[in-house]
């Protein structure tokens, strides 16, 4: 959705002018205010869009081997849930700092706020369980 304003100031006297942005310099009409041809076009756009945002963070520890040191990942934002089309707002929460290290995933619709999907529990439950298995994290 778009809308476009555009107005014709008097460049000399900054008076409003209702002529079209478009007259060709030799046909306007001189300012009846100051009699100047020169002019000012303000031309606005306004434009809508729907943004969609996504986070991604990572806690890494130094203290810990290679493979270890991601503790904490946290992914949270708009995405097209597969079933639906409808975009959802997506949470997911991996925290190996928490005893037991723990899991959390949250799906809410975007349009709603209705909750789709709630899970949550010891990371060690969902190892290799739906979105678990694409975040290796051991
Ligand atoms: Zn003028």
């Amino acid at each position: 959705m778009s809308r476009t304003n555009s107005s014709v100031k008097c460049k000399g006297c900054n008076s409003v002018l209702y002529e079209s942005s478009d007259i060709v310099v030799e046909k306007r009409m001189a300012c009846p205010t100051c009699g100047s041809l020169n002019r000012i076009f303000n031309i606005e756009c306004l434009e809508k869009v729907n943004l969609h945002d996504k986070i991604d963070v990572k806690k890494k520890s130094p203290g810990y081997p290679s493979k270890k040191k991601l503790r904490v990942h946290i992914k949270q934002g708009d995405e097209i849930n597969c079933g639906s089309g409808k975009w959802v707002i997506k949470e997911r929460r991996i925290d190996k700092d928490k005893f037991p290290p723990w899991y959390f995933e949250l799906i809410i619709d975007s349009e709603t706020g209705e909750e789709i999907h709630r899970d949550e529990g010891p990371l060690t439950e969902h190892i290799g369980h739906g979105s678990a298995k694409d975040n290796p994290l051991d």
